[in-house]
């Protein structure tokens, strides 16, 4: 048995506010990742809109309100939605999901991922060069890259061109709020979490 008082685990500090606690390695837990976080008004959990090709998330919100907005694997399908204490919601692997606090008063909640760890993570751009469906963020020395899993290619993402922030990918607002226009697939954005600079690319197209 292996017990924790998460008060006492350290917090992995990225100055954003955002108290994250990994309680895998204090638990033995070998097959499972576990983070409990305390998120602030107008934070959210960590990277924007991106999946996991092999893993499953599961979100237990302890308290407060979270919401996340979600886009099918194959981006045709974006919805939105709120979970509130006690409720609980699974992300399957290949499911697009960003989750964020929009209420006024801190979230509490634990995130679970099984397996522990993912090599497959996927953010929802095309890929400049051939076209394919997501690319997986890696860095090497210079910084962030997304590299096309299909052709190769490792596309440099621009920062935000006002301030030079990393940028995020989300859902265009029509799209969150679970547009009704079918025959259109949801488009999405990159937006800087710093200062909120909107572009349609993070390769300055
Ligand atoms: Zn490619
Ligand atoms: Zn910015």
């Amino acid at each position: 048995m292996e017990r924790v008082t998460i008060g006492e685990v350290e917090p992995a500090d990225f100055g954003d506010g955002v108290d994250r606690r990994r309680l895998s390695d204090p638990l033995g837990a070998t097959g499972l990742a576990v983070v409990h976080y305390r998120i602030p008004p107008d934070e959210g959990f960590p990277s924007g809109l991106h999946a996991h090709g092999d893993q499953a998330e599961i979100f237990v919100v302890l308290d407060g309100e979270a919401t996340f907005e979600t886009l099918a694997p194959e981006r045709d399908d974006a919805d939105e939605i709120t979970l509130t204490e006690g409720e609980a919601v699974r992300f399957a692997p290949g499911e697009y999901q960003s989750g964020r606090n929009d209420a006024d008063c801190d979230l509490v909640a634990l995130a679970l991922g099984a397996p522990r760890d993912s090599d497959d993570v996927r953010i929802p751009l095309d890929c400049p060069e051939c076209g394919h469906d997501y690319l997986r963020p890696e860095a090497d020395e210079d910084g962030p890259l997304l590299v096309c899993p299909d052709c190769g290619t490792a596309n440099v993402p621009g920062g935000c061109p006002d301030c030079g922030t990393e940028m995020r990918v989300t859902l265009g607002e029509s799209d969150a709020a679970a547009s009704d226009s079918p025959s259109e697939d949801p488009e999405t954005l990159v937006v800087c979490p710093d200062c909120g600079t909107e572009a349609e690319s993070p390769f300055g197209t």
